[in-house]
């Protein structure tokens, strides 16, 4: 599904540039359940970023199917973002001002699926997270491990092909982190592919394969 080849991306800072990856190969398989993992700043949120159409590359090539992604204009990118990926952060990014219900609802709202219709479908994706009851609760008033299900079902909801996950435990404590992973598994079950950034080996065990990015390349696939 995703094939990535000889990629590279620098970033200009100033008169330098940062050459962050530097030529690397990656396949990933439509089903997978795989964590691409490597040290603060080896470039993992870049990867994730030109694998979700948030940030173009620079030489190489990255196939999605048999799409070649590349200088896409904005209007073709967000096409091809809304109907493969939905996506997951460390910080929830969810809307302060909107209870989970409106939350999870919002992918549908831009699809124009009625009011009515969107807010029965979030709230069964509430339920499924175990967290109906707080459907009506501000973002203020859950725990991190409750947001990050709320976020978790709003990437859901559009039914996307994939689940790209940046570093989704990374404000979480242990038994919530390991409660994510298993809802992310869970989901990858069902036959959607799920891609988690970590930096934390404990979390990477909890896929199936580990992609190591280290000093702009990747070290090993197992
Ligand atoms: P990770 O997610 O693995 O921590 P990132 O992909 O966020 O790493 O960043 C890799 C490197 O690129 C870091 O040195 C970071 O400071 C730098 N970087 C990331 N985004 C930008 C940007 N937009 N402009 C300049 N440098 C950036
Ligand atoms: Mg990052």
């Amino acid at each position: 599904m995703i094939t990535i080849k000889n990629l590279h991306k620098s970033y200009n800072i100033g008169k330098n540039k940062l050459d962050v990856l530097k030529g690397i190969d990656v396949q990933i398989e439509d089903g997978e359940l795989v964590s691409i993992m490597g040290s603060s700043g080896s470039g993992k949120s870049t990867l994730l970023n030109i694998l979700g159409i948030l940030d173009n590359y620079d030489i190489g090539s990255y196939h999605l199917d048999d799409i070649l992604i590349s200088n896409m204009s904005e209007k073709k990118a967000a096409n091809y973002r809304n109907k493969y990926f939905g996506f997951v952060f460390q910080s929830f990014n969810l809307i302060a001002f909107k209870n989970a219900m409106e939350n999870v609802a919002l992918p549908l709202y831009y699809q124009k699926v009625s009011r009515k219709k969107r807010n029965k479908i979030a709230m069964e994706y509430l339920d499924k997270m175990g967290i109906l009851d707080r459907a009506t609760h501000l973002p203020s008033e859950m725990s991190g491990g409750e947001k990050q299900r709320v976020a978790i079902s709003r990437a859901l909801v559009t039914q996307p092909k994939v689940i790209l996950a940046d570093e989704p435990t990374g404000a979480l404590d242990t038994t919530n982190s390991y409660e994510v992973m298993d809802i992310l598994k869970s989901i990858n079950e069902t036959g959607m592919t799920v891609i988690v950034v970590t930096h934390e080996q404990d979390i990477s065990e909890k896929t199936n394969r580990v992609i190591r990015l280290k000093d702009g390349l990747i070290e090993n696939h197992n």
